[in-house]
């Protein structure tokens, strides 16, 4: 007779299992987190882990099932565990297969504002000669459809774009009229910060499902004083463009977008107050970029990480509260690292993937027809560092600008995998590697993750959010809603 039970005996027994690869770190004195390849976590007592590492778990211990349901071990029992975690893996990276999603033309650098932390050299509005030409557009069009990616991004930024709205159109129209033969889901997207719309330009992208996305820092006072304009006008232009949009082209069609500034530190609940007065639904929160025009005004803007970190938790947890009160509000870098340690789905966020993101997930069409690997990129050439320029629209073809040495090199080189640090470091699944950030800062693509502000960041928003799902489980509830 066959038993469906295994003797006493082979239950008490020492188990026999076989480690897969993981990596750990402290997440307090008492605790530690213990990440696999596939971003599955596991928190252990320093006794559990030692005794899992040197495979003294039985099988009656409490934590052997999860790690063995998790892929952190595997035995005799434990048929498809190399495939499954294999799948989980190969799904976390399928953005790797897509290949460049995102395509930017920046159509001009002309602005109408003068924001002391602005990445870009913007020119003043009549300077026609800092405009994309439709022949640098076409050579654009021509690369983005040789993208293997069959649902692909087009961006306008500047500059203010819509002071080129005339280039914009022309891109639409020659994309649709390509699209015919090739059938790819193309989205679109303004980047504005929307003074110079107007009913035919609301017209324009209701007819072809043109999405906005524009900045907003906050109050009135706030937003205006990060954002000086002729006239002083921003922010009431931003409400009034913000409403407008939403009345021709649905509520849910622009998004805005707040950038950290020293002033903004002050004010974490009043920035998130404005943003639910004016109807959003969520906010991301973003620190300042060491790049272009920011740099020469650092001692006015800049802050330390820190102070942003301070900034970064306080806004957290009054947004927690706001949906402990019913009121549903997402911080979006919060809801994008959570689907990295919750899901086994890619983000496509491209700050926060190894291989870095930068041009095998986007890529900029300068207005002159320059090729850079990511918007960070293009605004370290603004300070005239061209190191992560890819060559040029008017004389490189595509092979040429995929292939170039620099691009190969830097996504080769910043492989977290093989990083100083970050080789074993457990958040290697939760985390990404930006080799323009780690240049800009310390001269060196790879990084110096010990004293880099990248580093720091990441890992204290990731051990918080942790900590917060550990400890109270009422607030793990809230943050799985927001995926
Ligand atoms: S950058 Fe820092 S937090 Fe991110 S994987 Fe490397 S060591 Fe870990």
């Amino acid at each position: 007779m066959i038993s469906k039970f295994k003797t006493i005996d082979f239950y008490q027994s020492k188990s026999a299992y076989n480690l897969l690869p993981y990596r750990f770190l402290s997440l307090d004195s008492q605790r530690y987190i213990v990440t696999n390849l596939a971003g599955e976590y596991i928190i252990l007592s320093l006794d559990e882990l030692q005794r899992f590492t040197r495979k003294q778990l039985t099988y009656d211990d409490s934590i052997y099932n999860e790690l063995k349901s998790k892929h952190f071990l595997y035995d005799d029992e434990s048929d498809i565990a190399l495939e499954l975690l294999a799948v989980k893996y190969r799904t976390k990276q399928s953005y790797v297969a897509n290949f460049t999603g995102l395509h930017i033309f920046v159509v001009t650098l002309r602005c109408d504002h003068s924001c002391p932390y602005c990445q870009v050299s913007r020119q003043s509005e009549d300077k026609m000669s800092f405009d994309m030409t439709r022949e640098i557009a076409d050579k654009g069009i021509e690369i983005l459809f040789k993208s293997p990616s069959s649902t692909l991004k087009v961006e306008f930024q500047g500059g203010e774009s819509l002071l080129n709205f005339e280039l914009i159109k022309y891109i639409v129209e020659q994309v649709e009229t390509k699209n015919i033969t090739f059938g790819k889901y193309i989205k679109f997207v303004i980047a504005t910060n929307l003074s110079p719309l107007n009913n035919e330009i609301l017209e324009y992208c209701f007819h072809r499902n043109i999405y906005i996305s524009t900045s907003l820092d906050g109050s009135e006072k706030l937003h205006n004083t990060n954002r000086p304009k002729q006239g002083n006008d921003s922010y009431a232009k931003s409400v009034a463009g913000i409403e407008r949009v939403r009345q021709k082209l649905g509520q849910n069609s622009v998004s805005a977008l707040m950038t950290t500034t020293h002033e903004s530190l002050k004010y974490p609940r009043e920035i998130i107050d404005e943003y639910l007065r004016l109807g959003f639904k969520s906010i991301f929160l973003r620190s300042i970029s060491p790049y272009g025009f920011a740099v020469k005004t650092v001692n006015s803007t800049g802050y330390d990480m820190n102070e942003w970190l301070d900034f970064y938790k306080e806004a957290l947890a009054y947004i927690i509260e706001l949906n402990q009160a019913g009121v549903k509000f997402v911080e979006e870098y919060t809801a994008l690292v959570l689907k990295k340690i919750l899901t086994p789905y890619p983000t496509g966020y491209v700050d926060l993937q190894s291989p870095a993101g930068i041009g095998i997930s986007v890529i900029i069409f300068n207005y002159n027809g320059e090729v850079y690997a990511s918007d960070e990129a293009r605004m370290l050439a603004e300070m005239n560092d061209k190191t992560f320029k890819l060559g040029n629209l008017l004389t490189d073809s595509y092979e040429q600008i995929f292939t170039s040495d620099i691009l190969i090199e830097t996504i080769y080189e910043t492989m977290l995998e093989g990083v100083p640090r970050c080789t074993d470091c457990a958040f290697i699944p939760y985390c990404g590697s930006d080799p323009v950030y780690h240049h800009a800062t310390q001269n060196d693509k790879v990084g110096y993750k010990l004293t880099s502000d990248f580093c720091h960041k990441n890992m204290s928003i990731i051990k918080h959010i942790i900590k917060l799902m550990e400890t109270q489980p009422d607030i793990k509830t809230i943050l799985e809603s927001w995926l």
